[in-house]
């Protein structure tokens, strides 16, 4: 079980996850995220603490953003036909063991920035014959 919470620590949250994450470099979490969203897949992902500040935002016909109301930190992208949220990297307080294993959108990607890890790389074409509804 890992912990995590937003900037401000108004909203924190608790899930199971695995021991991996993904980056993903779509244009919607470029504008979300600065460049890149690091997302971490979760089980059984609770709000502990701020439901009531907690914002989701839905922001295609398949998935839900959730941000925090006071500092407007990113919680979690959440696909809603994939099981629980996918949480932003940054907000858990611990990422001990994660790494990174697949890239999304990678034909997309900020020019001039690239990660050093070797990850399963997708193209939009490639995740949205993959995952699109
Ligand atoms: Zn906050
Ligand atoms: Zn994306």
């Amino acid at each position: 079980m890992r912990t995590g919470r937003c900037l401000c620590g108004a909203v924190r949250f608790e899930a199971e996850t695995g021991a991996t994450f993904n980056i993903c470099y779509c244009k919607m979490c470029q504008r979300w995220s600065a460049g890149a969203f690091m997302g971490v897949t979760t089980d059984g992902f609770k709000v502990t603490e701020g439901q009531d500040v907690l914002k989701i935002a839905q922001t295609s016909d398949w998935a839900d953003r959730g941000f925090c109301g006071l500092c407007g930190s990113n919680i979690y992208y959440h696909a809603r036909e994939y099981g629980g949220p996918t949480v932003a990297l940054g907000s858990l307080d611990d990422t001990t063991g994660l790494t990174a294993t697949r890239q999304y959108f990678i034909d997309k990607k900020p020019v001039g920035f690239t990660i050093a890890e070797d990850t399963q790389k997708m193209t939009e074409a490639e995740c949205m014959a993959h995952f699109a509804p």
